[in-house]
């Protein structure tokens, strides 16, 4: 195994939240880190792994009550870069889907400061093992498209999610769908996706407090929501999933209606 280069920075993926899913470099290069710089998404848990002598840094969307801008993180990688530190750039998941690391490595390239990409665990993946459904079951799915939901949570009109039609066989993951679910499925039902298509909103996956809730297309603007990161996957690989949310409803149902029998039947006895 390599060890870590001092003066050189390392985007690492911090997967989704859940320490045993980091790699084995990602924890070897945290034990050996001079400086951490870490978005919000990354929990205590990981970063309690940077070893005693490191400055963790928090350059998340907020840093203290200070937004910290995109220009300001890639002079932080490089100043303590040139300081001859371990540099890690932790993201959360991997750093190559929606982590800004084009971005970064485009300064670090312009630069002239060398740095490597260690892959994590990506959100998407993280829920297909929560959910114990294939994100490309052959069976139904034969193509995989992630897609970013941010533009449909603002109030100024967007572009759609995805122009044109979208393919009747794909599963769709979509990141940062926004609190506003009603304008993502506005959107997809305009790509032509049935009203009828599953669609499941993972939380916090990896973590504890991990969920889901599961609708068709049709139901998805009445999902619950909340500020935990949040995965939106669509697609008929999630067709047992929604099963499963109305078979546990029909339970609960099934369950009311003969404990208010068995009262009523109790009542007329007395
Ligand atoms: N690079 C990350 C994505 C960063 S964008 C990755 O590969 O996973 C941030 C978005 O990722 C969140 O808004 C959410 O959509 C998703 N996400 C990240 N961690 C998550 C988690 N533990 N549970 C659910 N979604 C998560």
């Amino acid at each position: 195994m390599s060890k870590a280069e001092e003066g050189k920075v390392y985007l690492v993926g911090a997967g989704p939240g859940d320490p045993d899913l980091l790699t084995v470099k990602a924890v070897r290069l945290l034990s050996a880190a001079g400086v951490v710089l870490h978005d919000d998404l990354v929990p205590q848990s990981i970063l309690n792994l940077a070893g005693k002598q490191a400055l963790v840094i928090s350059v998340g969307k907020r840093c203290g009550r200070k937004k910290i801008t995109q220009a300001a993180i890639h002079d932080l990688m490089i100043t303590s870069a040139r300081r001859n530190l371990v540099v890690i750039r932790l993201k959360s998941g991997d750093p190559m889907i929606f982590g800004r690391a084009a971005e970064e490595m485009d300064a670090l390239r312009e630069a002239g400061v060398p740095f490597e990409v260690v892959p994590g665990v990506t959100a998407a993946s993280s829920a297909a093992a929560f959910l114990e459904a294939s994100l490309t079951d052959r069976r139904v799915s034969s193509k995989l498209i992630v897609l970013s939901g941010h533009h449909a949570a603002r109030s100024v009109p967007q572009p759609e999610l995805w122009p044109g039609s979208l393919p009747e066989d794909a599963t769709l993951a979509i990141y940062m769908p926004g609190k506003d679910l009603a304008q993502v499925a506005a959107s997809l039902l305009k790509s032509g996706v049935s009203a009828a298509m599953p669609c499941v909103a993972v939380t916090d996956v990896s973590r504890p407090q991990a969920g889901y809730t599961a609708s068709p297309l049709g139901g998805v603007a009445d999902l619950r929501t909340s500020s935990a990161p949040t995965l939106l996957l669509v697609g008929r690989a999630f067709e047992a999933v929604l099963a499963r949310g109305a078979e546990a409803e029909q339970t609960c149902l099934d369950a009311i209606n003969t404990l208010a029998s068995s009262m009523a039947e109790r009542s007329e006895l007395e």
